[in-house]
């Protein structure tokens, strides 16, 4: 039994490492290629919150890109209390579309806990967007920002762990 729970929903284009970054987490996996089933794909995991000094059971939701189907939309974020908004190092349609997800997550759940990720940094080096460039988006948009690699597993679970005590203080 559980004090904490805390539903996330992860957003971003296709292509950023959603689904990667949500079996990362909940299952300590990193696969190529996921066979996306049709729907929404439901997994939670237990982790320690250090600046809680709490378990929090996360619940996630995988639209498997499914995301502009307004019935699918409906249940994805119907109770979400956090979301992560990612984008690609080598992507920049995905960079470019930050403000519109921020945008969606307001008008459907209201002003949750949120966070900027850019994933793939092990791909820096073919990056289509500066650093300074990412920082002043956050900046604007008022969101913390991780650099994160989920292939390798870097700053994943401090992710969780912000949006746990950002959503514990609002
Ligand atoms: P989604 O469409 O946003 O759910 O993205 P996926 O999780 O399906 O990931 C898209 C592709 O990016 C897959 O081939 C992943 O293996 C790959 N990927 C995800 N995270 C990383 C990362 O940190 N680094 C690299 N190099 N590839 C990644």
């Amino acid at each position: 039994d559980f004090d904490r729970e805390i539903k996330v929903v992860v957003l971003g284009n296709g292509g950023v490492g959603k689904t990667s970054m949500i079996r990362r987490f909940c299952k300590g996996i990193f696969t190529d290629e996921y066979k996306k089933t049709i729907g929404v794909d439901f997994l939670e995991k237990a982790q320690f919150v250090d600046a809680l000094q709490e378990e929090v059971r996360f619940m996630l939701w995988d639209t498997a890109g499914q995301e502009e189907f307004d019935a699918i939309t409906r249940t994805y974020y119907r109770g979400a209390g956090s979301a992560v908004i990612a984008f690609s190092t080598t992507d920049l349609d995905s960079f470019k579309a930050v403000p519109s997800w921020k945008d969606k997550i307001i008008a459907e759940c209201g002003d949750i806990a949120m966070c900027l990720v850019q994933n793939k940094v092990d791909l820096i080096d073919r990056a289509v967007v500066s650093g300074e460039d990412v920082e002043a988006m956050a900046r604007q948009l008022g969101l913390k920002l991780y650099r994160t690699c989920v292939k390798e597993n870097i700053n994943v679970t401090e992710v969780f762990g912000y949006l746990a005590e950002l959503h514990h203080k609002k």
